[in-house]
């Protein structure tokens, strides 16, 4: 189910529960701003998700409410993170959904990195 983004934060959700050591996740990177792990379901042959440590629904959320050293940490974080998996050179595609038509599930920021094959157009034709 899509969530609406303009609700407060609600800090059950599965991303705030990884962050807090409840629920596992196979990471790959992890810094005083940003946690990188692999996406369960992966839409590519490397899918990984980017979140924020800070408490923040979407990008919406974060651009709005986000301090000037979090918004940078965590864009560094993002950028880092593809580089060191190599994906500069091939490509790679970033996408965050932001509340209802994007179809954001998880209520807490993340920003996917698709890689591992051409993507093709950006969105279905
Ligand atoms: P959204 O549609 O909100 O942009 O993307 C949510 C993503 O979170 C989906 O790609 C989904 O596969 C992933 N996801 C959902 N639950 C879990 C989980 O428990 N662990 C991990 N690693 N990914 C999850």
């Amino acid at each position: 189910m899509p969530i609406d983004a303009t609700l407060p934060y609600d800090d059950s959700n599965i991303f705030a529960r990884i962050l807090r050591g409840e629920l596992p996740s196979k990471t790959v990177y992890e810094d005083e701003y940003a946690l990188a792990f692999h996406d369960i379901n992966p839409q590519a042959p490397l899918h990984i998700l980017v979140i924020p440590k800070g408490a923040y629904v979407s990008w919406d959320d974060f651009s709005e409410r986000g301090s000037d050293a979090e918004i940078a940490g965590f864009t560094r974080a993002v950028g880092k993170v593809a580089r060191d998996a190599g994906l500069v050179a091939p490509g790679y595609r970033l996408l965050a959904n932001v509340g209802l038509d994007s179809h954001q599930e998880i209520p807490h920021l993340h920003v996917h990195i698709f890689a591992g094959k051409p993507l093709g157009p950006m969105l279905a034709r």
